[in-house]
């Protein structure tokens, strides 16, 4: 693996072996990393398993704020990934790391960012794999490519939804949707708790591993909650080639959403339209369902069903008394000024 680091007059000091030793090497802990002494990495082939590989890149202004700390941005970049891996039923194995640093990069973030990336490897049982630094004259960015195993043929799809399945949610939905909005100050919490609470929910998401594995043979399809409920769901209701039906007052709601909620039920935009939230989505047969909510019960993860999978197209959202609502869904597809 080849880091160039960045010539920065505050970081000449630096060189690029003192970089890769002090904040990368630490990173690499399994073998297959080679300590990050070669030009490559090698990743042995796992009979009776398939490799499951996800990228997602992340640029400063887009995807996350300037101003958000180098630790809410590791954890962002590494989770996000990772529950991509949950989404398909993967083990997370590894990642590797392209960061391009802009001119006024810091030691002191990269130490903060590389650090975070530590406790979460810890966390979740990954290590860094490889990857490469550079320089850009353009905002920070970040591409993490994470790699997890599954048995061969057993990944979780988008495309296995079957009229009459169960829609399930696990976790909460729209409290990340409120974070980002409560520290723009585009929303207000008087509660400090329920406040922090919505921040971490964005901050720090929790991908969803053990539940992603344990639905392999549970669940017809499955996608995480990045885009948006809507959003995400309609990519299982195309891949799937069916409809889906989901009642708005099932979707589950954490404590403080539900606050927040009563006092503003414009707030359901949220709900139905916020992303970030890497909870999983998926369709389920209707037998499975004391299976699922024992399983969720064990790994202590809340799994809600909020509706059913149809033979028409596109996603319905139903009130109470079972009225579609309008959710008008360019609006909520491309939930604008998020940050
Ligand atoms: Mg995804």
């Amino acid at each position: 693996m080849e880091i160039k680091v960045p010539q920065h007059p505050s970081n000449l000091r630096l060189s690029e072996f003192e970089l890769i030793s002090r904040l990368f090497v630490p990173l690499a802990t399994g073998e297959d990393a080679l300590g990050l002494t070669d030009d490559g990495a090698i990743i042995p082939a796992r009979p009776g398993y398939d490799l499951v590989v996800t990228t997602d890149a992340l640029v400063s202004g887009i995807h996350f704020r300037s101003e958000d700390s180098a630790a809410t941005v590791a954890a962002r970049s590494l989770c996000s990934n990772l529950s991509d891996l949950a989404a398909m039923g993967a083990e997370a194995h590894c990642y590797s790391l392209a960061i391009a640093l802009p001119v006024d990069w810091t030691l002191e973030w990269v130490t903060e960012f590389a650090g975070t990336l530590g406790d979460l490897q810890n966390q979740y049982s990954v290590f860094l794999l490889g990857g490469d630094t550079v320089s850009t004259p353009g905002p920070l960015t970040i591409s993490i490519t994470a790699m997890g195993y599954v048995p061969t043929g057993k990944a979780l799809r988008r495309g296995g939804a079957i009229p009459g399945d169960r829609i399930w949610v696990s976790g909460s939905i729209g409290d990340a949707a409120m974070g980002i909005a409560l520290l723009t100050d585009r929303l207000e919490c008087p509660d400090g708790e329920m406040s922090s609470f919505l921040t971490s929910r964005f901050e720090t998401p929790i991908p969803r591993l053990e539940l992603g594995q344990s639905l392999r043979d549970l669940a017809s399809a499955a996608i995480d909650v990045s885009d948006g409920l809507i959003a995400d769901l309609t990519h299982i209701t195309d891949t799937s080639s069916v409809g889906a039906d989901v009642h708005l007052d099932q979707i589950p709601l954490s404590a403080a959403a539900e606050a927040l909620l009563a006092k503003n039920s414009s707030l359901s935009t949220y709900i139905l339209g916020g992303g970030d939230d890497y909870e999983l989505l998926f369709t389920a047969p209707e037998d499975n369902e004391a299976v699922i909510l024992a399983l969720a019960d064990r790994l202590q993860v809340r799994a809600t069903a909020i509706g059913t999978v149809t033979d028409g197209n596109g996603v319905r959202v139903l009130d109470p008394t079972g009225r579609a609502i309008d959710i008008g869904m360019t609006g909520f597809q491309h939930f604008a000024g998020k940050y």
